[in-house]
């Protein structure tokens, strides 16, 4: 999936999340905007991977593409890492969420992910779809109209007063 449409998954599901919950859909859906692109570290040519060049190719040398960054295992040392340093709940389940959302997108294309590393898996949906295809985009327009419902309704929740 390309970058654009992690980022519209991430404001999706993380305005879904925040409307759920009753949580404050800003913050939720910055920490959520993020969480939906830090597992493309592994990328250099990712919009995250641009932005930390050194990082990110250490992180695809060790590992390769979609392993580490694309696993459970990830997923829990970044939660654990927040509680540690960062102890914020709505700043970890947005961030969660993101990452789950990119997994999620991730899995519906051809080369799938590595949900289960160390162990050499590939996860992915029965049906999958190309990277900037036409599919691609109508994903996306839906993951937009989705995000206006849930970005309308968890403001509304704040208008009441
Ligand atoms: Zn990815």
């Amino acid at each position: 999936m390309t970058g654009k449409t992690h980022i519209m998954g991430g404001i999706t599901a993380s305005l879904a999340v925040a409307h759920a919950a009753n949580e404050n859909p800003l913050i939720m859906v910055g920490a959520g905007i993020v969480g939906a692109l830090l597992p493309d570290i592994c990328h250099s040519g990712s919009r995250i991977g641009r932005r930390f060049p050194i990082l990110s190719r250490i992180i695809n040398l060790l590992f390769g593409h979609r392993t580490f960054t694309h696993s459970l295992l990830f997923l829990v040392i970044v939660s654990f890492l927040i509680d540690r340093f960062f102890p914020n709940d709505i700043l970890k389940y947005g961030l969660l969420t993101g990452m789950v959302s990119h997994y999620i997108l991730d899995m519906a294309t051809r080369s799938g992910i590595k949900l289960f590393f160390p162990l050499d898996l590939t996860v992915r949906f029965p049906l999958t779809i190309r990277t900037g295809s036409k599919v691609e985009n109508l994903i996306f327009s839906i993951l937009a109209l989705l995000s206006f419902y849930f970005g309308y309704e968890a403001l509304g929740w704040y208008r009441f007063w």
